[in-house]
């Protein structure tokens, strides 16, 4: 359908101010990537869209970025993040990589719709401000360097829900439309979404430089990245660049762990598409797994399941072995490569251990965890147990939450074995319901119930409350984000706002937000998300 010229909502995206002295623009700026030279980048100018108006914007990361709120609401603000504008501190430009997409060489790439503006000096440190969407640059290829107003908004929802979670990722400041067309399987409209990281340094930036034999580049690339984001590398025993690779290894690792944690897939973990520094980036066809499938496949354009949900970790393993062997001409001999990215094979299962035992209230990882969570998962599978509501559930069965619910159970009355069922109303809804093998649940359940009360000290309330800590109760599921799309497309921009809000406290029992907790509506199954954006 084609939709052109979607009317502001004024409720969420109040009329334009004038900048004045009161709400100056944000700064100051520095631009330390620019500093690499221009081996690194093309400089450009974003390219100009027409009649933007605000889609979304994250309050908490202006607030964090030091960004005066009522700039932010300013028309400059809309034309600066629409790249209709470019302050006078900024240095915009396009940066070149190359990587492996769909485990093949593809050779270069580059930033074909991302444009860095440079640096803004925060209180955390400075942090590099890029629109995505902003324009043709010289690595666009086939592309128009445009991004559509759909997978803006997943990108801008999923990257501030996932920082809510506690999962290390990029950040997204706004998302601002403009009518003009944008052909992809039909005619969209164009977005720009306003992405923030410490540095989005891929480790197809070292494959670029290091497989085009600029080992000069690739030298310089890695030095700046230790120094600026890896310090103790330096200092390490050993190669510098073998300690690089062993900390980026770490951070992956702790990264994907998380993921499986959450149900996450990343739907295209190409080379390009990771991360020096372990953050999530370059939101695509990504999805919070509704029904649990180990298998699961949430991009359409993934064919040979090369992602799915359970090979993640095996990627990101194989992809550190691409950013390896980037690296060699650095390192003395291929053994220190080697050598570094073993510890990826300890830090994963511990870090998932962990957090999987966290999700089940376990305090800390004991012989036969593993297994324990290795049966759930498969009763998960084998049913098709919805991911998030099962580990939330599964709290409330520790210790029940909320004034709705009724804690005390009526006692059966003698003499009537069914008693209790007649008798009790169903009080919240239960683990057990989830499954349709509910014997084999109910023996996994007495493995657990033992398990949690052979902890010392043994609290249900508390247990109860750190579970809910890291169990959230709202993910950006696939079909809430289609949700608030399309009442976007139509111009009302209310449900990405609340969506936002919402995720920005997945762990809260609020009211008011049930319809965003529930099982997903059968339609879910439907939606086909793919590379298209
Ligand atoms: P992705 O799969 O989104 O990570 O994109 C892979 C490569 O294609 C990157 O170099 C992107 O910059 C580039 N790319 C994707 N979509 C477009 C587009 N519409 N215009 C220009 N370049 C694009
Ligand atoms: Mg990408």
């Amino acid at each position: 359908m084609i939709r052109m010229n979607p009317p502001l909502n004024h409720a969420v995206a109040p009329a334009p101010e004038a900048p004045s002295p009161e709400c100056p623009a944000p700064g100051p700026w520095t631009h330390r990537f620019a500093s690499l030279g221009p081996t690194f980048f093309t400089a450009l100018q974003p390219t100009p869209l027409p009649a933007p108006h605000w889609v979304g914007t994250s309050e908490a990361l202006g607030r964090e970025l030091g960004i005066d709120p009522a700039w932010m609401r300013s028309d400059e603000a809309l034309q600066v993040f629409t790249g209709n504008r470019v302050l006078p501190a900024m240095q915009p430009l396009a940066s070149v990589y190359s990587g492996h997409q769909f485990g093949h060489w593809a050779g270069q790439l580059g930033d074909g719709r991302a444009i860095l503006l440079g640096e803004l000096v925060t209180p955390q440190g400075p942090m590099e401000v890029q629109l995505k969407g902003a324009g043709l640059t010289p690595y666009s290829r086939m592309g128009d360097g445009r991004a559509v107003l759909r997978s803006s908004i997943r990108e801008f929802l999923c990257s501030e829900a996932m920082h809510a979670l506690g999962n290390p990722t990029s950040r997204a400041l706004c998302v601002t439309g403009s009518p003009a067309p944008v052909r992809r399987e039909t005619i969209e409209t164009a977005a720009v979404v306003t992405r923030v990281a410490p540095s989005f340094i891929r480790f197809g930036h070292f494959e670029h430089f290091s497989h085009s034999g600029q080992h000069v580049a690739l030298k310089q690339l890695a030095d700046f990245v230790i120094d600026h984001f890896y310090p103790a590398c330096r200092h390490a025993s050993g190669n510098p660049y073998a300690a690089l690779l062993e900390a980026v290894s770490a951070r992956t690792a702790a990264m994907v762990a998380q993921w499986q944690s959450v149900g996450f897939c990343h739907g295209v973990m190409n080379t390009d598409n990771m991360s020096i520094l372990g953050l999530t980036i370059d939101y695509g066809p990504f999805q919070f797994m509704d029904a649990f499938n180990p298998m699961h496949i949430c991009n359409h354009s993934d064919t040979g399941g090369r992602y799915a949900f359970i090979r993640q970790p095996n990627i990101a393993y194989w992809n550190l072995f691409c950013l390896g062997q980037a690296l060699l001409p650095l390192m003395d001999d291929q053994r220190q490569a080697l050598d570094a990215l073993e510890p990826y094979k300890a830090v994963f299962p511990a870090e998932q251990q962990r957090r999987m035992g966290a999700k089940l209230g376990l305090a800390n990882v004991q012989e036969g965890d593993d297994a324990l969570v290795e049966s759930l998962m498969q009763l998960m599978a084998k049913d098709a147990v919805d991911f998030t509501i099962l580990f939330r559930r599964l709290c409330d069965e520790v210790h029940p939450v909320g004034p709705h619910v009724q804690t005390v159970r009526p006692e059966p009355v003698e003499g009537h074995p069914h008693a209790r069922l007649q008798q009790a109303q169903p009080e919240r809804p239960s683990v057990r319901d989830l499954f349709l093998q509910r014997e084999a649940f109910d023996a996994w359940a007495q493995r657990w119930r033992d398990r949690l009360q052979s902890q010392p000290g043994f609290d249900a309330a508390a247990t109860a409350e750190a579970m809910r800590q890291v169990n959230p109760r709202i993910v950006l599921r696939n079909h809430l984000g289609q949700i608030a799309i399309e009442r976007a497309q139509a111009g009302d921009f209310g449900a990405v706002d609340r969506l936002l809000n919402a995720l920005a406290a997945p762990f809260d029992e609020r009211e008011g937000e049930d319809d965003l907790a529930g099982f997903p509506p059968d339609w879910a199954q439907q939606i086909e998300i793919s590379c298209s954006s």
